[in-house]
């Protein structure tokens, strides 16, 4: 081989390799299917699981293990693993801890999708799967069966918002645990963000978050994350992930991290703009309930005020009786600012109504429900805009 390479090998391959001590604040962004190894040797000595070290790019880059390194340190875990959506790692938590014979246990506001896996996981795979009311608390030790694997929570609930008593679950399924059965509880800590509620510290062994919302803040990523304190733990959920493939990409982990620095200041601004204009919203006489956790019409409101530090941007209404699908939908659709949409957690308000009679077993009352997520425009603005939809409730 002569040193002149023929110009299509040299576009391959190249000997430049940029000076050292670059330093700058965002993440570099590492696109990799292909992992290279110095030789055979460390080829075959390479532990995929090994965080310190690189195999695949479906097991981590730089990229990735520093999101992941920065969410566990936010929800004060340990271990962080990526997956492709908020669903996906919830899935993986599934395919990591259950097998066919065990039981699950779902609380009656989880999120619709979460059901929906749920639903597949009893009729095709085996798993018994049984849904509680998100209020139970400490009543949970009389539902757990000795095949009873995951109890998932969520805090609070999609949609209705209950706010459940998690410490109270976890202490049940922690005394449990204690006689060797293995049971653990997850939280989908979504609406928290891991600034509001603090998870390991009230029991939790496994936070999810989908980081499509607050964390990403751009309404321009899906990802979601799987955190523990627990190394045997992830373990188990890690091989789910391997195995299934479910990996993410440079270019939208490095959206989430782009996120991070101004998540709190964000979550605390569609805080206190939300709680404005839910203040409004329940002195309206259109109004019949406000299912904000800060506010005590909504199911678990003392709970909240013990466990949570804030509340960010989402919350529920229920309309007054009177009022008709077709006039809420209407109302709906006259709202200018808001738009109308599912995910939440961006900069800009939504508004979506749910029928929520058929969601959940036990809802009691006829009233129309819609759920807002307050983004960060002025509130004063938000509130003109429901103002004049609300015109839109009388109008034949
Ligand atoms: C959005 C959401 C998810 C799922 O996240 P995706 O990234 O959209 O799959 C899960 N749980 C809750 C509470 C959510 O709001």
């Amino acid at each position: 081989m002569t040193d002149r390479k023929s110009i299509q090998t040299t576009l391959i391959h190249s000997e430049y390799v940029p000076p050292a001590g670059f330093g700058a604040f965002p993440t570099a962004i590492h696109h990799a299917s292909t992992v290279l190894f110095k030789n055979v040797a460390a080829m075959r000595s390479r532990n995929w699981q090994d965080k310190n070290a690189y195999t695949y790019g479906l097991h981590g880059t730089p990229t990735t293990f520093t999101l992941e390194a920065r969410l566990a340190e936010i929800e004060g875990g340990t271990h962080c693993l990526l997956a492709p959506s908020g669903l996906a790692a919830i899935a993986m938590v599934d395919l990591g801890l259950l097998k066919s014979g065990d039981d699950v246990l779902l609380p009656d506001n989880v999120y619709n999708p979460n059901r929906e896996l749920g639903r597949w996981l009893s009729q095709d795979f085996g798993i018994s799967v049984r849904f509680y009311d998100p209020l139970i608390g400490s009543g949970i030790a009389d539902l757990i069966q000795s095949n009873t694997r995951l109890v998932w929570t969520e805090a609070p609930g999609s949609v209705s918002m209950e706010v459940p008593d998690i410490p109270a679950i976890c202490t049940a399924v922690h005394e449990r645990k204690a006689t060797g059965q293995d049971i653990h509880v997850a939280l989908d800590n979504t609406w928290s963000a891991g600034i509001a509620f603090k998870a390991f510290d009230h029991g939790v062994d496994i936070v999810m978050q989908a980081l499509t919302k607050y964390q990403s803040g751009g309404s321009d990523v899906l990802m979601g994350a799987v955190i523990t304190r627990d190394r045997e733990l992830m373990h188990r959920i890690e091989m789910a992930h391997m195995r299934v493939g479910f990996g993410v990409s440079g270019d939208d982990t490095y959206l989430v991290l782009r996120g991070l620095p101004t998540m709190k200041l964000r979550f605390d601004a569609h805080d206190a703009a939300a709680r404005k204009v839910a203040s409004w919203l329940k002195a309206r006489p259109e109004i019949g309930r406000v299912l904000h956790p800060a506010f005590e019409d909504c199911p678990g409101h003392a709970i909240w005020k013990r466990d949570f530090t804030g509340a960010g941007g989402l919350f529920s209404v229920v309309f007054d009786e009177r009022y008709s699908e077709e006039q809420t939908d209407r109302f709906v659709d006259s709202l200018k600012l808001f738009k109308i949409g599912f995910s939440w957690g961006g900069a800009a308000s939504l508004c979506v109504p749910y029928r929520i009679q058929g969601m959940r077993r036990n809802w009691q009352g006829s009233g129309q429900l819609v759920r807002f997520n307050i983004g960060l425009e002025d509130p004063v603005d938000l509130i003109a805009d429901i103002e004049q939809a609300f015109e839109s409730l009388s109008r034949s």
